[in-house]
């Protein structure tokens, strides 16, 4: 697996680490290299300055020492010796310190061939030279030698470093002592004292003798050999002092001419700092100027350069991640593009695809449509038929049930219709109107049976009105009230006066005649006889139940399924045609109204049929 951070593989991050590192490294090099060129131009600059000042500084007084020995009075003292007059020495004494005075140098003396100070421009003051030897001072002995000395030293009386020279005082050519001046460099040190730099003299000894660091006078930049530092003693130079070397170390070389080194820093004790250090032969021969300057100014160009470059870097590295950023935006962008374009033609194809599909069961449908329309015809052509079949299997049903019905008055007739000619020929009138009577009622019972087939026939075309069930009911059980009474039948009616259906009343009392004669015939062979008629008060949807219940056997499992068909019955025959509740639910359903059977749980029938509640104004007509 490639590892990616913010979407840059490691190795970009790495390439651009060592790219950074690399520049940072190239930069802080070349700032320093830029820095320490125009640091070691600025000390080249202040070595030509020094090194002038130094010469013109020494050059003031070079020449005093020659002056002050061509003097007479000078001359003539050193030529007298010991005998030379105390006013030629007043006079010498007082020449010298208005020469001094004048020059503005330390100090001026004469000294004679043996070392010791004659006459001094200081010859009245409490650190006097006069008395002093010097023989072993190597200014007077180069005097001596060659006409002229110059030596850097601390004085033996006063204890004040200085610069020393010395020039012969000669007699006819021959050496008779010597003149010396004696110099400050504290105006040298003070003017080269610039900040951040240190710049010094060093003698041929490698002993600093001028320095803009106080602490650092008379310290050697060079190991001292023991044959120096016997000569250094010998000549009491430093007045004695042992000289210390100076802890610097050397890091480096520059150029040919500038180094770098590790000094103390005397602005900060305890403490090291970095300095480019350049030096240059002094104008005197055997001495050198030596300036130090500090690098810190080039350390902060380093620290600037890396800002820089980190600085760079990062804005570049943040608008690469920015670039990196928005082009994976871009893509990103694209893709969705893509996707959803891929999607569309996707959506589009399935559109067209489904849009086929529905085309096609559409197209199944229409034909399914038309298909159907067609089965449906068929069926209707063949329920037709199998009405019309079923029309002439009821006539069938009927004709049998009728022939059957009709035909046993039909032979009682004929046979009392024979008996009463019989009766008539053989003159007994009486026995044959008794026959004719017996006809006459035959023929009544049959004129009662075809009546209730055109009641069957007729169409329950008729207008339906409030009508009382309790009057209904009380007409009913009027026409049964022999057979109530003989046959002790318990009959309780609980209907609530006042209670009214939409019905026709001759119809309603046929159906509770029904009914009720059903319920009779029942309950006619039981222990308990009882019939219940009740009816509830209208409910919500206002519809009036109204039971008429028995203690009778209760309906035939058989029987039930087609109660309600025509001839279907379970009496003896002459007793039931089985077309009462057919009639009877043709009638109930023309009052817009329905009949239910069932058996009750504890035995015995109910019949149930739900009216609707005349309680309001509304009339219904029937078809
Ligand atoms: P019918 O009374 O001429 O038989 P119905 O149509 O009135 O014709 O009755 C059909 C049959 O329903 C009856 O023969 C009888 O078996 C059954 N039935 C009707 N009412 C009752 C009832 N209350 N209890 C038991 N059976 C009944």
């Amino acid at each position: 697996m490639r590892v990616r951070i913010k979407g840059i593989p490691l190795w970009g991050w790495a390439a651009a680490a060592a790219l950074y590192f690399g520049a940072a490294a190239a930069a802080v090099e070349f700032a320093w290299d830029r820095a320490i060129d125009a640091l070691a131009e600025v000390g080249a600059h202040r070595l030509d300055l020094y090194a002038a000042s130094l010469k013109s500084e020494l050059g003031r007084f070079e020449m005093m020492p020659a002056i002050v020995a061509r003097q007479d009075s000078v001359r003539a003292l050193l030529g007298a010796g010991p005998a030379a007059s105390p006013e030629l020495l007043r006079e010498v004494n007082a020449y010298l310190q208005a020469v001094n005075d004048e020059a503005g140098s330390l100090a001026v003396d004469v000294i004679d061939l043996q070392g010791s100070v004659i006459a001094a421009s200081n010859w009245n003051q409490p650190l006097t030279f006069v008395g002093t030897n010097v023989s072993y001072r190597p200014y007077f002995k180069d005097a001596l030698a060659h006409g002229s000395g110059r030596f850097f030293g601390i004085g033996t009386n006063t204890g004040m470093p200085g610069l020393y020279f010395a020039s012969a005082v000669r007699d006819a050519g021959k050496p008779i002592g010597a003149a010396a001046v004696k110099l400050s460099v504290d105006a040298l040190e003070s003017a080269w004292r610039t900040p951040g730099e240190a710049a010094m003299v060093i003698d041929g000894n490698g002993v600093i003798v001028i320095s803009t660091v106080p602490g650092w006078k008379f310290t050697a930049l060079r190991p001292i050999t023991a044959q120096q530092q016997r000569d250094i003693q010998a000549s009491r130079q430093y007045a004695g002092r042992n000289v210390d070397a100076l802890p610097y170390r050397r890091t480096g070389d520059w150029n040919s001419n500038a180094w770098l080194g590790r000094f103390p820093d005397w602005r900060r004790p305890g403490r090291t700092t970095r300095f480019l250090v350049m030096s240059r032969p002094a104008p005197q021969a055997g001495d050198s100027v030596m300036v130090l300057l500090d690098v810190a100014g080039a350390r902060r160009q380093q620290q600037l350069a890396l800002a820089f470059v980190t600085g760079a870097f990062l804005i570049a590295g943040l608008y690469a991640l920015y670039a990196i950023q928005r082009r994976r935006t871009i893509a990103e962008k694209l893709n969705a593009q893509d996707a959803l374009r891929l999607a569309n033609d996707r959506l589009e194809m399935t559109v067209a695809q489904r849009t086929a599909a529905l085309t096609t069961a559409n197209e199944r449908m229409q034909q399914e449509i038309v298909e159907r329309k067609r089965t449906e015809q068929r069926l209707r052509d063949s329920q037709q038929e199998v009405v019309h079949a079923g029309k002439l299997a009821v006539l069938g049903q009927m004709a049998a049930g009728l022939t059957h019905e009709l035909n046993q008055p039909l032979v009682a007739i004929r046979t009392l219709c024979d008996n009463a000619r019989k009766f008539v020929e053989r003159d007994q009138p009486a026995q044959a109107v008794a026959n004719l009577e017996r006809v006459a009622r035959l023929v009544d019972s049959m004129a009662v049976l075809t009546g209730e087939l055109k009641t069957f026939a007729r169409k329950p075309d008729v207008e339906r009105v409030a009508v009382s069930l309790n009057e209904a009911v009380a007409h009913a059980r009027l026409i049964y009230e022999a057979r109530i009474r003989d046959e002790r039948v318990q009959l309780d009616v609980n209907i609530p006066s006042g209670t009214t259906v939409w019905a026709e009343s001759s119809q309603l009392q046929q159906v509770i005649v029904n009914l009720l004669g059903n319920a009779l015939d029942a309950v006619r062979d039981e222990q308990k006889r009882a019939i219940t008629i009740a009816a509830a008060e209208p409910d919500e949807r206002e519809r009036v139940l109204f039971t008429i219940a028995d203690t009778g056997a209760g309906i035939a499992p058989e029987v039930l399924a087609h109660l309600f068909e025509p001839f279907v019955t379970t009496k003896p025959r002459g007793h039931g045609l089985g077309l009462g509740l057919a009639i009877t639910s043709r009638i109930v359903e023309g009052f817009g109204a329905r009949i239910a059977a069932s058996n009750r749980a504890d035995g015995g029938a109910q019949f149930t049929i739900e009216f609707a509640a005349a309680t309001s104004q509304r009339m219904v007509h029937g078809r």
